[in-house]
């Protein structure tokens, strides 16, 4: 059989897509000017920057004067959480609440809360990832000055019902803020209708670059500076603007919108047959959400006797790339904490693979893939 090189790493990272490299490509070459300079080349910069933010508010149904650009979802997580607790003025309100399975940003965040004498609450899910809002609710109280929630988990695709959430949040007077790295552009999100306080996202897994993402704060949302220095983004975020990352940013968002009801259909209709042709082998047994509750482009399952990691070797080796954890926390060999918290073994978590899609996978590439898994497996 020829060797194929295929991507399903997505969760990962994605490709830089060309209609987003052609965006960006005056302003990695001629186009450099800093936004702060008042000559003509900065004025062009200033321009690019104001374009990409009202693109990206657009996807949120967000305004574009509630987009604060970032490096990425981890900076965005830790302003959000570090930088709305501190800002917060009532001073009874002293926790914050998240779930077992958030991405290290945002636990590590709340960490570094914990050890400055906040008390954090850490929600258990059920065995598909899923808080339940009353779980929630019963966790609530008046001391609480932030819910933090992602939209749709990075290891097994859970979708959570963030709507609910940030209604039983606000019932209580607290801030919701979501983590939708994942989810950005791989479902419907409207920062209106879901009632969010304050949104991360990140531009590499969405076909922009590394080191790009935003937050989206809703306007009056208390929040300060984690970093300091020049003033940039509403003295939010000083550091010179990367303007090629935000042009990608806000161009890979507008190309999502335009595309998205169609890549979702496409992604899910791929993430079924590869959740039927997996579970059709001996000893395969599908991890996490079980229908709606999936990510369009995610699957994971366990394989009886076998190591994740030897699977993702053996499948490089055939030019095809997934993962055996999750590769957010590279390098760990330990079992994933997502995965305990869904209450599956040490040996269960260590025979874990992930399938991430992108729009631009094919039939062909999950025939493949099927094939060189039966291989492997027989
Ligand atoms: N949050 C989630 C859910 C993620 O999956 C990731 C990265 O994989 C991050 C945050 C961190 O994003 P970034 O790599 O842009 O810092």
């Amino acid at each position: 059989m020829a060797i194929k090189r295929v991507y399903f790493d997505n969760s990962a990272t994605t490709k830089i897509s060309p209609e987003v490299l052609n965006a960006m490509m005056p302003y990695l070459t001629e186009e450099y000017g800093n936004p702060s300079s008042i000559h003509y080349m900065g004025d062009v910069a200033t321009m690019a920057v104001h374009t990409a933010r009202k693109q990206v508010a657009d996807s949120l149904n967000s305004r574009p004067s509630e987009i604060i650009f970032t490096s990425g979802g981890t900076e965005s997580d830790n302003l959000a959480i570090i930088g709305s607790v501190l800002a917060c003025k009532d001073p009874k309100r002293q926790r914050i609440i998240t779930t077992t399975i958030e991405h290290e940003a945002v636990l590590e965040a709340c960490n570094e809360l914990k050890v400055r004498g906040y008390k954090i609450t850490v929600l258990g899910v059920d065995r598909e990832g899923y808080l339940d809002p009353s779980v929630l609710d019963d966790a609530m109280g008046d001391d609480v000055a932030l819910v933090s929630v992602m939209a749709a988990n990075n290891v097994v695709g859970t979708i959570e019902d963030i709507s609910e959430l940030a209604k039983v949040s606000h019932e209580y007077g607290s801030l919701f803020h979501t983590d939708a790295v994942q989810g950005y552009t791989k479902m419907k999100l409207d920062v209106k209708k879901d009632s969010i306080d304050l949104l991360s996202l990140s531009g590499h897994k969405i076909h922009a670059p590394k080191g790009v993402g935003a937050l989206y704060v809703k306007d009056g949302t208390p929040i300060l500076p984690i970093n300091f220095g020049g003033g940039q983004e509403r003295g939010l975020r000083s550091s010179t603007e990367n303007v090629p990352g935000i042009v990608g940013l806000g161009k890979a968002a507008e190309v999502a919108m335009s595309t998205m009801n169609e890549d979702i259909i496409g992604m899910s209709k791929l993430r079924d047959e590869i959740i039927s042709n997996m579970l059709s082998i001996n000893g395969v047994h599908l991890n996490g959400p079980i229908g709606k509750k999936r990510l369009c482009n995610n699957v994971h399952f366990r394989i009886d006797g076998s190591k994740g990691s030897d699977i993702v070797i053996k499948l490089s080796k055939n030019g095809i790339a997934v993962s055996a954890a999750s590769a957010c926390s590279a390098g760990s060999s330990e079992p994933s904490y997502v995965l305990t918290s869904l209450g599956l073994t040490a040996e269960q978590c260590m025979s874990a693979l992930r399938i991430s899609l992108s729009r631009y996978n094919t039939k062909e590439e999950v025939a493949y893939f099927t094939e060189v898994m039966r291989n492997l497996t027989s």
